[in-house]
């Protein structure tokens, strides 16, 4: 197997990971180059992976960094051209020789590479899922255009398309597609949520994840984000998308078909797997995680969500519903906010009724597949979200 990478986010969660997968990978036998990697602000971390993969290049969050970093790798006989922010990520999408982007910055801030490299060609292993869910017709049409290819990393996005026989887009025959949910760091608290700290919420019951999804699993607004992305990437109606609570993150999600069989993907709660699959896909290869004994887990449970108790879940769904520029501009709200929260400035109840704020005084205009209106729609958001935060302080 043979595959040239760019690995944007390269420092984060998803990323560690990814490379993490690429070193087995090599070790067992695989020819998978390294081409780009980028961070923003862990230039520490950022450093020891240059000297590990040594890309052709590099791309940082701050303009400040880039001769200093230039400097340390000219010394250490790296050749490695550092580009910064976005249009580094930009230009390094369009990279002649990788053949595959691990696209796992967090943010709306990745639609715009994402575009660029389905654009150029490229087939994307997606985990930046915000990107599709602000401009999921876009970056659809895009790839379908060029003939690239979304691979999903998201967990329960891969379970669905292993179920799904490995294909994206609207198929035959599939009736539901059922995500599941850990139901985060409040599935069990006992009491009001309106005073739960930062601590709490980052603390994941399954997963280890970067600290805005897992703020969001806390919400369960991650799950409205899941139903949004399957709804692009599988081109299944939101009405045929449904949620369960599955508190021992054994089952990934379940696809069920028109005549009434359901299909499953189960494994240990593992980012590896899914990140692995997107890498080798169609190939399957070993991996580390520890196969499943089903006699040892003995139970698996499945919830129906509550809703009353978790808002974030609803106005994400009716965001989802709306389509159009709702999901960009909920997504927006949603990054101002959960930062505010992880900054300490806003509560966690506050999450919903900034979103929910937000999209009452959203007037709905413009085209969701023009990505100047997403953009506009983005930014829109993020200052009434500002002044939304400031009246709930
Ligand atoms: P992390 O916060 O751990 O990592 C985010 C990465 O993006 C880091 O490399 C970070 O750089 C970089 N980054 C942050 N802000 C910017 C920016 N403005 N411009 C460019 N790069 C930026 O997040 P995760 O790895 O947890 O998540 C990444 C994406 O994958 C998210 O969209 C998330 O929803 C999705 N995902 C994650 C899962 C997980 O298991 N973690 C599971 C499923 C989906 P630095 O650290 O150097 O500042
Ligand atoms: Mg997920």
């Amino acid at each position: 197997m043979k595959r040239v990478l760019a690995v944007w986010g390269s420092t984060g969660s998803i990323g560690v990971n990814a490379l993490d997968v690429v070193r087995r990978l090599n070790r067992a036998g695989a020819s998978v180059r390294v081409d780009v990697l980028s961070a923003h602000s862990n230039v520490e971390l950022l450093k020891k992976q240059l000297a590990e993969f040594r890309p052709s290049r590099a791309v940082v969050g701050d303009p400040s960094v880039v001769d200093p970093l230039s400097r340390w790798s000219r010394n250490r006989k790296l050749r490695v051209r550092i580009g910064v922010g976005v249009e580094g990520l930009l230009e390094s999408a369009v990279a002649p020789r990788v053949d595959l982007v691990v696209s796992a910055v967090v943010g709306a801030v990745g639609l715009r590479p994402l575009l660029a490299a389905l654009r150029a060609g490229k087939n994307v292993a997606l985990a930046n899922k915000e990107a599709l869910i602000v401009a999921g017709e876009l970056v659809m049409d895009t790839a379908r255009r060029s003939g690239a290819q979304v691979i999903p990393v998201d967990s329960e996005h891969s379970a669905l398309f292993q179920c799904l026989g490995g294909r994206t887009g609207p198929g035959p025959g599939v009736r539901r597609l059922i995500l599941t949910a850990s139901g985060g760091a409040f599935y069990r608290h006992q009491g009001s949520l309106a005073n739960v700290g930062v601590a709490q919420a980052l603390n994941h019951p399954t997963w280890k994840m970067g600290k805005k999804i897992t703020v969001d699993c806390a919400t369960l607004t991650n799950k409205g984000l899941e139903a949004i992305e399957a709804h692009h990437l599988f081109g299944v109606p939101m009405d045929r998308i449904d949620i369960v609570i599955h508190p021992q993150s054994i089952v990934h999600s379940l696809v069920e078909f028109d005549d009434g069989s359901m299909l499953a993907q189960l494994s240990h709660p593992d980012m590896r797997l899914p990140i692995q699959y997107a890498l080798t896909f169609p190939d399957r290869r070993p991996t580390p995680v520890k196969p499943l004994a089903l006699d040892e887990i003995r139970t698996l449970e499945f919830h129906r969500p509550r809703f009353k108790r978790f808002p974030s879940l609803s106005v994400a769904l009716d965001a989802g519903r709306r389509g159009g520029l709702w999901p960009a501009v909920f997504n927006a709200a949603n990054e101002v906010a959960v930062q505010a929260f992880i900054q300490g400035r806003t509560g966690f109840m506050d999450i919903p009724k900034i979103c929910r704020r937000v999209m009452g005084d959203y007037r709905a205009q413009g085209n969701p597949l023009s990505l100047d209106d997403v953009l506009a729609a983005d930014q829109w958001a993020r200052r009434a979200a500002q002044v939304a935060l400031s009246r709930a302080a």
